[in-house]
């Protein structure tokens, strides 16, 4: 029986792991959940798993929690209540879907901590990569299983491979709602057709980023670290039907891929059993069903996100950090109507050429740029 902390437990990936771990009581128990401020469903998940410990990260949400579950649970708050818990000699496995930047400690503690992190939330490589994977590689326990469909993809084709056999490795991405669009028709999308992904089912913000492709772009720089591997050893296909999530590319020319239904519990249920495999029934990719798989070469003059993930992934140091939080802020403004859809790319090309880059030394100095470059999009006019 492996124990299990759930970071983020509410959101789109958190509520799918419970439904995991729902449908898998015999290898798994939850001992923590941890959200921010969705209190009915920690509720929720809380009768269903009954674990030792949930926690709220908003100092402000923690009475209404304390009075709604405090008798049957321990309740707790805030970043010390995490990293408790995250570091707990009870738990196995950290599986960590928290959205932004307050991931990136829990997981580099569970790390030190010999656990499991299973991991789903993209800032923690894209801004730490470099400190992570520093920790993963000290770290007693088996390091960090990727959850993201396509990097659990890439794991599961390298498992049992020697590197000198790789020469590339390919993230696949579905293309978006906009593939087939007019660059000019793009760039004045409406905030609901960005939200109409054609085949997977996520939370609001990695929506409007797949429409954008530059969730695609955090996923090449989270590939970058994970694997180990340069600008030149990493590429993108797209492939509209999300069943082929990875191809690793070997030295003779053989494709090695990775294909499964465009469903986020089975990286979510990889991420939890690895190194064993979970039976989960009625889950194959029908491909007599499905008929054909295409594949296209993406467009980068159209999506410009692949242009900045290139150069994020050849200097990196601070670069992908700054990426990152120019989109954040861009999508927000994007969200609220303040700026048209091309001005997501306009912002983030300009707050990156905008701000130094500098080699990643510290968690504090990556979390200042981080805010740096959110104060700069937020204040500027595209
Ligand atoms: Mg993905």
């Amino acid at each position: 029986m492996q124990k299990v902390a759930v970071l983020g437990a509410t959101g789109s990936i958190g509520c799918n792991a419970a439904d995991v771990l729902s449908h898998n009581r015999d290898e798994f128990s939850v001992y923590a959940l941890a959200a921010k401020n969705n209190l009915a469903e920690l509720e929720r998940q809380t009768d269903l798993f009954h674990p030792e410990r949930v926690i709220t990260a908003s100092e402000e949400k923690f009475p209404a929690l304390q009075a709604m579950i405090g008798d049957r649970t321990v309740v707790g708050c805030g970043m010390e209540a995490m990293l408790d818990a995250v570091q707990s000699p009870e738990v196995d496995i950290v599986l960590c879907a928290i959205v932004g930047t307050s991931g990136i400690l829990p997981v580099l503690k569970a790390l030190e901590a010999g656990k499991q992190v299973a991991l789903a939330s993209k800032e923690v490589l894209v801004l730490a990569g470099e400190l992570v994977m520093k920790a993963a590689k000290a770290s007693p326990g088996c390091g960090i299983v990727p959850v993201d469909s396509e990097h659990s993809g890439v794991f599961q084709c390298l498992a049992g491979r020697r590197r000198e056999e790789l020469r590339k490795v390919w993230l696949t991405a579905s293309g978006g709602p906009f593939r087939t669009w007019e660059a000019e028709k793009i760039r004045n999308a409406s905030l609901t057709d960005a939200l109409a992904h054609p085949t997977w089912s996520m939370g609001r913000k990695v929506t409007i980023d797949s429409a954008s492709m530059m969730n695609k772009a955090l996923e090449l720089i989270e590939a970058k670290y994970l694997f180990d591997l340069t600008a030149d050893q990493l590429g993108v296909i797209i492939n509209p039907q999300s069943v082929v999530h990875a191809l690793v590319e070997l030295n003779d020319g053989s494709l090695i891929s990775q294909m499964s239904i465009p469903d986020m519990r089975m990286a979510i249920a990889y991420g939890l059993s690895y190194p064993q495999r979970l039976s989960f029934p009625g889950s194959h990719p029908d491909l007599g069903a499905i008929g054909k798989l295409e594949f296209f070469t993406p467009d980068s003059k159209k999506f410009p996100s692949l242009e900045f993930a290139d150069a994020a992934l050849r200097t990196g140091g601070t670069l992908p950090a700054v990426m990152n939080a120019a989109n954040e802020v861009a999508v927000d403004r994007f969200c609220a109507g303040e700026i048209n859809f091309g001005g997501i790319w306009r912002i983030v090309g300009k707050v990156m050429d905008m701000i130094p880059v500098e080699p990643q030394e510290s968690l504090a100095q990556i979390l200042a740029v981080d805010a740096e470059a959110r104060a700069k999009a937020a204040e500027l006019q595209v």
